[in-house]
């Protein structure tokens, strides 16, 4: 990374170059979502040496929504280990919407992708604990670990997903009709739907994936939150998955694993060096926010982030 003044300048200018950049749509498929403000815009870049760099709506709360999937994966890798999660979830996507039951019809109910509802139901199935309460406890402490703050559900969020989140409680029972979940199906949607739901700001998301950067390190508050070879494992799938059916696009553009979430945020991780988190609820038709792909673009072309370039 350049000097200290120097990335906070062009955090500053990519957040001013679309700001005011009117195109894509507020998810409304969870019905509170479709209140959130259209012009909420938030850019942060959190260094491994703990350099921080806020810009506009940096500090505003939202729900992780699906950016969720990428943490949790990662705790459950760590508590597991590689070889059973690469087996019981799968590594590749699925090229087809985050809500698919069609992917888990051709596969014979293997979730294949962590990064999309069927895969994510299945992972999060896999954390330890005696109890669904304590799942989601476990859930709950590993997120805050990554963010460095203890991260709260939103409520109101839950409630309103909790009420019309039929498609998951589908796939969830899909996975369990395929013998392929061991707990309740209702209660595991019901922890997935609360992980969705806990309230991360842009500025979270760049010390989560500023975390992953750092081989498992927080370095905001110095705690190790998982090994090195997990944050590999984990980065490696949301290379392929992150961006929904637009992953391979993003990878070609941009060339840095991210994950996006349909609330508008997205987390892009540049390893040994720091993390990217954005927030704009204007999405694009996959779901991935418009502002904040542009927004994260600007950075990885001006400080030269993209991993497949050699010069
Ligand atoms: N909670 C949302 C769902 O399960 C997350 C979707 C997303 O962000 O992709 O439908």
């Amino acid at each position: 990374m350049p000097g200290w003044d120097q990335v906070d300048r062009l955090v500053r200018d990519a957040h001013r170059s679309y700001a005011t950049d009117p195109e894509g749509t507020v998810a409304d498929y969870i019905p509170v979502l479709a209140e959130t403000d259209p012009d909420l815009f938030g850019l942060a870049v959190i260094e491994v040496d703990g350099g921080i760099h806020d810009a506009g709506d940096a500090t505003h709360a939202f729900s992780i929504q699906s950016i969720s999937k990428l943490f949790v994966y990662a705790l459950v890798i760590q508590e597991v280990g590689h070889a059973p999660v690469r087996e019981i979830v799968g590594v590749n996507n699925t090229g087809l919407p985050f809500n698919s039951l069609i992917a888990l019809e051709l596969n014979d109910g293997h979730p294949m992708n962590p990064m999309v509802n069927a895969g994510a139901i299945a992972t999060t199935a896999l954390m330890p604990g005696s109890t669904t309460a304590e799942q989601w406890e476990r859930v709950r402490e590993g997120l805050s670990a990554f963010a460095g703050r203890p991260l709260s559900l939103n409520g109101e969020v839950y409630r309103s997903e909790a009420a019309t989140n039929d498609r998951n409680r589908a796939i969830g029972r899909l996975l369990r009709s395929y013998g392929r979940l061991s707990v309740d199906p209702d209660e595991i949607v019901d922890v997935y739907t609360r992980q969705c739901a806990l309230d991360v700001t842009a500025h979270d998301l760049a010390v989560m994936g500023a975390t992953l950067a750092d081989g498992g390190v927080n370095p905001i508050t110095g705690r190790r939150v998982v090994d090195a070879e997990v944050c590999r494992d984990a980065l490696a799938v949301v290379a392929a998955t992150g961006l929904y059916e637009r992953s391979g696009e993003w990878l070609f553009e941009i060339g840095l694993p991210a994950k996006s979430g349909v609330s508008g945020g997205i987390v892009a991780v540049v390893p040994g060096k720091g993390a990217i988190g954005a927030f704009s609820p204007r999405l694009d038709a996959a779901g991935n926010s418009v502002r904040s792909q542009r927004a994260i673009g600007y950075l990885s072309r001006a400080l030269g982030l993209n991993l497949f370039a050699s010069a």
